[in-house]
């Protein structure tokens, strides 16, 4: 019997929790919300339960959650010239150089608009780096990530946001990574606009969120049509998606410290067996990092070969992010960190949730060691037989 398949890779997409699944399964029969008849009202009523859900979680207020297509349309939406900060509009944006590739993209941002803050070698951005940038740029959309998707790092969005702040700019976080596996608020971090996901915390793909601070305003929606989402967002809402997210938002805030405690102790038994073997180096170790994940290369290792060396053996991890790990390309957030190549393309993402267990970590503990042991004397074919035959 071959053995269950043990998933590593939380930060590319979690599986749906029970609770999203049965709320789901029941909205999937709602009618359109816009609709006044009873059917509408009911779908209506679903969505509105969902809003609250959300904004709950993140300290919001209902009216300032825009549910997008996910993570991705969320940071689109922020990332829009035109945004007023006490009338003054913001044409510049200022993005950190390890953001997820949607903001790096710039939104509706001209090439020639943006500019990158450096990090350090753990993945921090540097607030230093910023102050000038918005010395020499004047007032900006500034974007900096709750926590990295890679490396895990935790940004120091309140220290950002001051800055910011006193520069006459606005702040947007992309809180993809964090929502459900740290508490924040979105006025304790003094963001002005935060996107969210629902399938990094056990919704579904394909929805997440847009929130905006209070007294921030949209100046362009990216759909026009309906006036749907208080018209800032067009289009007959995802209805049981967005009941899937709220359902799975509540679950995972409510589990949260037990789960953030329980993980974080798997994810130390694993990175004490990571650091064993000699030369391996685990990413942003020694900076706040979300509890889940673990960024962990080893010169001479190929990190391609091990993803497929784990797959072989069962596991699922990623190496880097899940969006480049189709084209082998240097991760851009090791670059940032002035990580050497090398030691770059052999870095592999484990990264843990609510589910995984004891044995989940054993398994990938022996994974890895076979990994490790054949880098020495094996080719990387030999490599992969060997995980094809154990
Ligand atoms: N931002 C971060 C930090 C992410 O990790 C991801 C997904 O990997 C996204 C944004 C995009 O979210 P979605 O997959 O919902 O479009």
């Amino acid at each position: 019997m071959t053995a269950a398949r043990v998933y590593l890779d939380w930060n590319a997409t979690t599986p749906l929790r029970e609770e999203a699944r049965a709320a789901m399964a029941a909205a999937f029969e709602l009618g359109n919300p816009s609709s006044v008849h009873a059917e509408g009202r009911r779908a209506r009523g679903a969505v509105e339960g969902a809003r609250e859900a959300v904004a709950a979680a993140v300290g919001a207020r209902p009216q300032e959650v825009i549910f997008t297509s996910g993570g991705t349309e969320a940071n689109a939406l922020a990332l829009t010239p035109g945004l007023k900060n006490s009338g003054k509009s913001l044409d510049r944006l200022i993005i950190s150089s390890i953001e997820h590739a949607s903001v790096l993209a710039g939104g509706r941002f001209a090439a020639d608009r943006i500019n990158a803050i450096a990090v350090d070698r753990s993945g921090v951005v540097d607030l230093e780096h910023l102050r000038q940038l918005l010395e020499t740029e004047g007032p900006a959309l500034v974007s900096v990530m709750l926590a990295n998707n890679e490396t895990g790092a935790i940004q120091p969005i309140a220290a950002v946001a001051e800055l910011v702040h006193q520069a006459g700019g606005l702040l947007h976080v992309d809180a993809v990574q964090a929502l459900g596996k740290i508490p924040f608020d979105i006025k304790a971090l003094a963001a002005d606009l935060l996107s969210v996901s629902a399938h990094k915390l056990g919704g579904p793909k394909g929805v997440g969120a847009l929130i905006l601070a209070e007294g921030v305003a949209l100046s362009e929606p990216l759909l026009r049509g309906g006036g749907q989402e208080l018209g800032r967002r067009a289009g007959t809402e995802n209805v049981a998606g967005i009941v899937g997210f709220g359902a799975a938002v509540k679950a995972a805030i409510a589990a949260l410290p037990a789960d953030a405690e329980r993980v974080q102790k798997l994810r130390q038994k694993l990175e004490k067996i990571l650091r064993q073997t000699q030369g391996s180096v685990i990413f942003a170790d020694g900076v706040p990092r979300l509890p889940n994940t673990t960024l962990v290369g080893l010169p001479g290792l190929k990190a391609e070969t091990a993803v497929i060396g784990f797959d072989l053996a069962g596991i699922a991890v990623s190496s880097g992010s899940a969006c480049s790990s189709g084209k082998v390309q240097p991760s851009h957030v090791l670059r940032a960190m002035q990580v050497d190549d090398a030691l770059t393309r052999s870095a592999i993402r484990i990264s843990l949730g609510w589910s995984t267990t004891d044995a989940d970590i054993e398994r990938c503990a022996e994974g890895w060691r076979k990994l490790v042991g054949s880098l020495i004397t094996r080719d990387d074919e030999t490599e992969l037989e060997r995980f094809q035959t154990s």
